[in-house]
């Protein structure tokens, strides 16, 4: 079927979908869409009408998911979930859209990996709520045109850069998620820990929310992995000092970096000097595409002063050699 569970894993997904915010009011940060999209809520459902078809772009786990069942609720809608590659034909879309229902959310995760024969055919869908099917086969098959009722399409990307603009034309509403800060993720984690019920000061609060990468995912993983330390190590409360210790055990970087952060880091170091160097070079010495490091890593790092990026190329700031324990060239004689 077209229709796909959020997630393979049965109980990571089942926790997910139990720290996950029902409501526009327990969705914490992403102020600007929330204000936006409440306006344009508030007036869909004065004029009685559908919301116009939505946008989501940002890096994983940073909550379009959630926002998009939030969209339903608010709306009083039911969700239809999908995602880009699971809908490898147009008869693949056409079964999701002729079960739709006036006013349904249908959101498609991934959207960027569709197909360009499946993305033609939402055109019409999206634009005037018609498609064609075809029936029968062989010299009797022919087209028939069926009207759908109107849905909105809440469409997740984290590459937006690879939507054809003719499909990006047809979301009437666009938002760009921003990575949480630190005090954010911290309102996350203690909500997350009054669901679970763990004990939790805010300090050690802050401390998962520190070092989880700007990613309200990441907190959630972090913090049931530092309640499994508290348990066992400690008397069950998640402090500053088991929350360092734990997450220290587990690896995490100090300030939240992940794998490809810091080869990507090390690499414009070490192997180019700090730079500047052009992406595509960067992207081939660290084995991944370069519109991926563009849109998925590389906002994090910039955001954070670890890069820049210069007319010239990528450079390593000063915060990343500090971070990894190198000297900057202009510093060797110093
Ligand atoms: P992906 O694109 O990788 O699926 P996503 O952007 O759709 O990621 P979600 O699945 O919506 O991310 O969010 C991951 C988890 O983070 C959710 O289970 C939710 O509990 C939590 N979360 C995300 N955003 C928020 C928020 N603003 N407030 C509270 N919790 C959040």
């Amino acid at each position: 079927p077209a229709l796909r569970p959020d997630t393979n894993d049965p109980s990571e997904s089942d926790i997910e979908s139990m720290l996950r915010p029902q409501r526009m009011e327990d969705f914490i940060g992403q102020e600007k869409i929330k204000k936006n999209l409440r306006v344009f809520m508030t007036a869909a459902l004065q004029r009685g009408e559908t919301l116009d078809h939505v946008l989501l772009s940002g890096p994983p786990g940073l909550g379009k998911t959630t926002l998009a069942h939030i969209v339903a609720n608010e709306m009083g809608a039911r969700i239809r979930t999908t995602s880009g590659p699971v809908l490898e034909k147009p008869a693949d879309v056409a079964g999701v859209l002729t079960n739709l229902e006036e006013g349904d959310v249908l959101f498609i995760d991934e959207i960027h990996r569709l197909s360009s024969v499946v993305e033609e055919y939402l055109y019409s869908a999206m634009e005037d709520y018609r498609i064609d099917i075809v029936i029968d086969s062989g010299p009797n098959a022919r087209t028939v045109q069926i009207s759908l009722p109107p849905f909105t399409m809440v469409g997740a990307t984290t590459r937006k850069g690879l939507l054809t603009s003719p499909l990006r034309a047809r979301f009437g509403i666009d938002f760009r998620y921003d990575y949480y800060t630190a005090d954010l993720l911290q309102a996350i984690t203690k909500r997350s820990a009054r669901i679970l019920d763990v004990p939790i000061t805010d300090d050690g609060a802050f401390e998962i929310a520190r070092r989880s990468r700007g990613t309200p995912r990441v907190s959630n993983r972090l913090l049931r992995r530092t309640r499994d330390f508290a348990e066992v190590e400690g008397d069950g409360e998640i402090t500053k000092t088991i929350a360092d210790h734990a997450l220290n055990a587990l690896d995490v970087d100090e300030a939240g970096l992940d794998d490809m952060d810091t080869r990507i880091l090390l690499t414009l170091i070490d192997n180019f000097d700090g730079g500047p160097t052009g992406l595509k070079n960067l992207a081939v010495s660290v084995g991944e595409e370069s519109g991926t490091i563009e849109e998925v890593y590389e906002p994090y790092l910039i955001q954070e002063a670890f890069m820049e990026r210069t007319p010239r190329g990528r450079v390593a700031l000063k915060r990343a050699y500090k971070h990894f324990d190198r000297n900057r060239p202009s510093e060797s004689g110093d």
